[in-house]
């Protein structure tokens, strides 16, 4: 199909970001827009990980958009209850005929004469002044680097696309990594097996620091509470929001602070576990914090079942029926799930981005590492605001409020482009590069540097280029309003100032 459609703004990605973005366009009047997704629907993260257990890490009324509330079953949602929340507020915002499902965006290009971004997809061509970028920090699978994983002959899918078609009764199971999704399935993967006669093995290279989870349903008088009495869910949100803000200054000043948050993960290990070998073998060996710290009460329980083996050996190689490990143990398995994280200090959509000087981000990046000014908007590609996108991450509170921040901040863009009638905004390497300094600067005082630990908040020189190194108030703040003097601005022809 060769269809060329011309609109004012395309947002590539349907998850919280992109839905964000369409609503906050919309309430200002600019209707002229499309959101295209390479999936069947909107829910981002959300719609592709419905792997068994899958839950959010924040509390319900923290991970939802300020300005849409809900009435959450639980304190932590699990999956489908976010899912359904994105679907409610994306049918309710009456924006949804302007989302183009199954539509990837193959590759976006400047086109510094028009002042316009051209948008490629097997479904036809999009053309634009604005080009938003909500294609998720963490949505591309990344699957290990080990010698013979495709010759393996049995069943196998990576946590984020879970083959439900998969009967894992009486099954031996393998888990690849000890990361957020992977401590969330081995509890589910555990009770299933044990009640039809299976066994699971899990694969861990580092052991992580988990706190317990005060996971509970609310009762039917909370819920009610929440919906009728005027104020209190934006009140509760207001409280949890500062308990999680009060982890920052443990990150990202001092590590010491976070001695009681460390004695509490020890204890949740102690708890959870009787055997004194494997106590040692989940107590982690690096700072509190400087990989992401879970939450889970029954991943210690479930390692610790009759049915479940820790393997702590390096894996050598995969074979047609099994993971050998480099103490030449061969363990026979049917299903091998690998819950081995994502791309996210490559973000796989850099390579298809082409700026002004027709190379593209990825190119950038190559040389600059990947790194955007106040995370959002990049030099020589104007007009390009990026969501979740370098150095935005949180290890300790929602990422909503980070996407919203930006969202404001776009809106801001805007709002000076339409009273200035400019054609294209970019950020100066002066203000980009000063803003990078001073972010890396501070980044050396963090736990994610200081803690000695290897974690995917680093790319392949050790330089954190995902993490956010200080409060999110700060974030926001600083993203409150467009700066004009940080950027080239470039006017309209024949625009009068
Ligand atoms: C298992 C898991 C658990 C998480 N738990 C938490 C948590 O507890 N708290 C928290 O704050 N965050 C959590 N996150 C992070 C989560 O990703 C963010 O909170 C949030 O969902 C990000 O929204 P997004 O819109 O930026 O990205 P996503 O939700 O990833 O959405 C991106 C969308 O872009 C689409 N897309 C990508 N490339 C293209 C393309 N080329 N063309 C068209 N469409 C494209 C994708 O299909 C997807 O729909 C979790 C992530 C995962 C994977």
């Amino acid at each position: 199909m060769s269809r060329q459609v011309d609109v004012d703004h395309i947002v590539v990605g349907a998850g919280f970001g992109g839905l964000c973005t369409a609503i906050k366009l919309q309430e200002d009047g600019e209707t002229d827009f499309v959101v295209l997704e390479k999936g069947p629907d909107v829910g981002g993260t959300w719609r592709d990980n419905t792997y068994p257990g899958a839950t959010c890490d924040v509390p319900s009324q923290l991970y939802s958009y300020s300005f849409a509330s809900y009435d959450w079953p639980s304190s932590y949602s699990p999956q489908p209850d976010i899912q359904a929340y994105i679907k409610q507020v994306a049918e309710e915002s009456g924006t949804l005929d302007r989302f183009v499902f199954d539509t990837p965006a193959q590759d976006a290009s400047w086109d510094d004469e028009a002042q316009r971004w051209t948008v490629r997809t097997p479904n036809g061509t999009w053309t634009s002044r604005t080009l938003t970028i909500a294609a998720g920090g963490l949505s591309e699978p990344r699957l290990p680097e080990i010698e013979g994983l495709e010759t393996f002959q049995g069943e196998i899918f990576h946590s984020a696309r879970w083959d439900h078609d998969v009967d894992l009764s009486g099954k031996r199971v393998a888990v690849i990594g000890t990361g957020a999704s992977a401590i969330q399935i081995v509890p589910e993967l555990q009770q299933t097996l044990a009640a039809t006669g299976g066994h699971l093995d899990v694969y861990q290279r580092t052991a992580p620091w988990i706190i317990p989870r005060n996971d509970r349903p609310y009762s039917r008088l909370e819920r009610a509470a929440l919906r009728r009495v005027p104020g209190l869910q934006k009140l509760y949100r207001t409280g949890l929001y500062w308990a999680h803000e009060a982890y920052v200054p443990a990150f990202t000043i001092e590590p010491r602070i976070a001695a009681p948050a460390r004695k509490v993960a020890l204890a949740n290990i102690k708890k959870g576990i009787k055997d004194p070998e494997l106590r040692k073998k989940v107590t982690p060996t690096f700072g509190f914090g400087c990989k992401r710290v879970l939450r889970s009460n029954t991943y210690y329980p479930a390692l610790d079942a009759d049915n479940t083996e820790l393997v702590t050996d390096p894996i050598a190689k995969i074979t047609g029926n099994a993971i050998v490990t480099a103490d030449g143990t061969e363990r026979e398995i049917d299903v091998l799930v690998v819950a081995t994280g994502f791309y996210t200090t490559e973000l796989p959509v850099a390579e298809h981005v082409t700026g002004r000087s027709g190379r593209t981000l990825a190119d950038r990046w190559r040389e600059t590492g990947m790194a955007a000014y106040k995370g959002t908007t990049v030099p020589e590609f104007p007009n390009l605001f990026m969501l979740v996108g370098p150095n935005t991450g949180q290890g300790h509170t929602s990422m909503i409020f980070i996407i919203e921040a930006q969202v404001a901040y776009l809106r801001d863009a805007l709002r000076r482009m339409r009273s200035e009638r400019l054609s294209s905004i970019e950020p100066t390497e002066e203000a980009t590069s000063a803003f990078n300094r001073s972010l890396q600067r501070r980044m050396r005082r963090t736990v994610w540097t200081t803690g000695g630990c290897d974690s995917w908040y680093l790319d392949a020189h050790g330089r954190n280029t995902t993490l956010w190194p200080r409060s999110t108030v700060d974030f926001r703040r600083r993203l409150a309003s467009y700066d004009a003097d940080a950027y080239r601005e470039t006017r309209l022809e024949g625009a009068a100032r």
